[in-house]
């Protein structure tokens, strides 16, 4: 399928040699022609339209502009030297700047003739646009072929070298010369015609060489669906490979504890949602395969009682569970709770910590491995190889984003058949997002809160209006209620943001002095014993204010605090703020979030800050923040490979997302293993995927 000439490496493409293609590999890594051709155009220049100098605005990507040169100077600077070019059409004037090659350009450049020039404009005193490429007008005229000029993905060392987009665009030309468009399609006859899609041929052909909008609209959209299509193929093979081939515990009995804990202890009703949520586990772990399931459910929603129900099943059956949360103080809450939901039941469970001592864990170790430990509770660290269970059943683990996949896998290892695991968490992760991340993986979605919940007021207030904050914190203690103050604190800014930290402390201790107002601090350079020995205090109302970095941010759970007051709201992400929102609001009482910032403020901070006033809605607000930050940076590096697409776009191409699973789907039902003789150009792609985890070599 892949003629070998698209494995030729670039050395070889006529016009790149050894020191070009070094460059190229390193900054692109475009190893072979096949790499080249699909370094996908980031956007198109209309190359028919010429701005006028007087049209243009800061915010203007690439221009183009006709004009001539008056006169150049050479200006000193601090490091070397500069050469400016005064430029004028007959709108006004601008700089052209060069850093480099001045002897080059100077001796080269024609005074008073027309130019056509093309770059990136800055501002400051006026307009200038360094290093343009340029041609004569009268070339440009001879040249213009093409309408649209496609921009590629460019680096800073390459256009420092001379690898402008104008050679881009030359060596895809001579590529295509080369190849003459020797490619298979890697689309079936029957997906092809069923959504109208171009040829694999034509497609390449106009996304880099495209004649006009219409063939281009085309040429991306059959791209972009092949792109996501072999992804969505690959995470629905592998579900359906794990749940035929991995085996998991089936937990066939509603037993005793389940039982006892439902009719006899349960401490509310449970909602619709979580009643649902239940009878989708129970139905995974009582069939044979291996439950991989991510529950989502806003703060507050209630998912610690829905993983305790399904420990009782565990138990029942005769195995053992554990709970793995991304922090000493939740794994010590949870390990509270879940004392407490234990109740009455004989139940063992104990708390396994970093900081646990070795006494301590002996006796765990022991517990584990004759099976008198049903449930274990704690951090990372019971990941270590010298926790073994007799029979561990099922693994939870709370607030996965904290967690990389590596270290999921590495609690399948803990039985012979990997146990059965429940993924909790309460950053929403907007629906087509978690199709490409979790594709593979069963999702519950928790989307009601416990009745009688009033939502949380949010307002953003200034610096300058604290005063009238603190007023607000003295009536809400005196009505019994206790508040939060979260300080950022970010790892590259950790020294000014402890100071930050300690300096409102000492305001804030000033304006509640004791014996009136008790305080308690908690941040991350304290000694895990001092954190939860202060984190108790606010806990049983000891104190009535906790000031705290962001350690307080996950699952923390007081429901007499009814403040949230965030500092420097501005620098938070607006996960981080939703997650922080929600330590309050969980009592009956109104609860308030104030978010405090300074004046100066960028604009996606205002969206931010804006989101958060408007809606308490989880999935609204990853919705908001997978448009501010895009899916990379949101689901952090570990799956960067799902997400490191090359012409979709996970947000804008939303729809073609859905529609490339659903055919992925279908196909798959049809014909599980591929085997049919329409779908071989299928199969075979897909093994070509899945043996090179990057897809856009073998997908050509
Ligand atoms: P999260 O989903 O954020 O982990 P939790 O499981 O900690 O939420 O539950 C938040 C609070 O709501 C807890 O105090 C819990 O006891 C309570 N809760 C959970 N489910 C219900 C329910 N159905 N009715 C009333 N309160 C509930
Ligand atoms: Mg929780």
């Amino acid at each position: 399928m892949n003629s070998n000439i698209l494995q030729t490496p670039i050395d070889y493409l006529k016009g790149v040699g050894p020191s070009r293609a070094t460059l190229l590999r390193a900054e692109l890594g475009i190893h072979t022609y096949q790499d080249l051709i699909n370094l996908f155009p980031n956007r198109y220049i209309d190359k028919t339209h010429y701005y006028k100098i007087n049209e243009l605005q800061r915010t203007t990507a690439e221009v183009q502009i006709v004009g001539k040169i008056t006169h150049i100077k050479m200006v000193d600077q601090k490091r070397g030297k500069r050469l400016v070019a005064k430029f004028m059409d007959d709108t006004g004037d601008m700089e052209l700047v060069w850093f480099r090659g001045h002897k080059w350009i100077k001796e080269n450049l024609k005074l008073n003739t027309p130019y056509v020039i093309f770059g990136k404009t800055k501002y400051y005193n006026g307009y200038s646009m360094p290093h343009p490429e340029m041609e004569l007008l009268t070339e440009h005229e001879k040249n213009l072929k093409i309408s649209m000029q496609p921009v590629y993905p460019s680096t800073e060392k390459l256009s420092n070298k001379g690898i402008s987009n104008r050679v881009i665009s030359k060596m895809m030309q001579q590529l295509f010369a080369e190849t003459q468009l020797k490619f298979y399609d890697t689309l079936s006859e029957e997906i092809l015609s069923e959504l109208k899609l171009i040829s694999k041929r034509e497609a390449v052909f106009h996304v880099h060489f495209p004649k006009n909008q219409e063939i281009l609209a085309k040429a991306q959209y059959r791209l972009k669906f092949e792109e996501l299509f072999y992804i969505q193929l690959q995470l629905i093979i592998k579900k359906l490979i794990r749940k035929q081939k991995i085996k998991g515990y089936p937990f066939t009995e509603v037993g005793t504890y389940f039982n006892t804990f439902y009719n006899d202890h349960l401490p509310f009703t449970l909602t619709n949602a979580q009643k649902r949520v239940i009878k989708e586990i129970r139905k995974d772990i009582g069939s044979s395969a291996q439950m991989n399931r991510l529950l989502q459910g806003d703060v507050g929603s209630g998912k610690t009682i829905v993983g305790f129900m399904a420990m009782l099943l565990a138990i029942d059956n005769g195995f053992q569970a554990c709970l793995m949360a991304p922090t000493a103080i939740l794994a010590s809450q949870h390990y509270q709770g879940i004392t407490e939901l234990t109740k009455g039941l004989d139940i063992q469970v104990k708390l396994l910590m970093g900081s646990s001592k070795v006494k301590e864990r002996r006796i765990i170790h022991e517990e584990l491995e004759n099976g008198t430990l049903h449930i274990l509770i704690g951090t990372h660290a019971l990941l270590e190889d010298k926790v073994k269970f007799k029979n561990l059943g099922l693994a939870i683990i709370d607030e996965q984003h904290r967690f990389g996949v590596a270290q999921r896998a590495k609690l399948w290892h803990k039985n012979k058949y990997p146990p059965h695991i429940l993924v909790m968490t309460a950053t929403p992760i907007p629906r087509t997002l978690a199709m490409s991340l979790y594709g593979d993986l069963d999702i519950s979605v928790i989307d009601e809160l416990p009745p009688g919940r009033k939502s949380i007021k949010t307002v953003h207030r200034y610096d300058s209006n604290r005063l009238k904050v603190f007023k607000f914190m003295a009536e809400e203690i005196a009505k019994g209620r206790q508040v939060y103050i979260v300080y950022p604190l970010i790892q590259e800014s950790e020294a000014m943001d402890y100071k930050d930290l300690m300096d409102g402390y000492e305001s804030i201790a000033r304006s509640f002095p004791a014996p009136r107002y008790q305080i308690s601090i908690v941040h991350g350079q304290m000694k895990p014993a001092d954190k939860e020995y202060e984190m108790a205090r606010f806990v049983k109302g000891e104190t009535q204010i906790m000031v705290a970095t962001t350690v307080i941010e996950v699952g923390v759970n007081v429901p007499n605090a009814s403040v949230m007051i965030i500092e420097s709201a501005e620098r938070f992400g607006l996960s981080q703020l939703h997650q922080l929102r929600g330590r309050v609001g969980r009592g009956a009482e109104q609860s308030f979030c104030i978010l405090m910032t300074g004046f100066k403020l960028s604009s996606d901070s205002k969206t931010r800050l804006e989101t958060m006033v408007r809606t308490n809605d989880g999935f609204d607000i990853a919705e908001v923040d997978l448009k501010l930050r895009g899916p990379g940076d949101i689901m952090g590096t570990q799956q960067s490979g799902v997400l490191n697409l090359k012409i979709a776009d996970m947000v804008r191409d939303n729809d073609i997302l859905k529609t490339a699973r659903y055919y992925a789907m279908k196909i798959l039902k049809e014909d599980p293993s591929l085997a049919l003789e329409k779908n071989h150009v299928l199969l075979y792609t897909y093994q070509q995927v899945a043996k090179h985890k990057n897809i856009w070599n073998y997908i050509s």
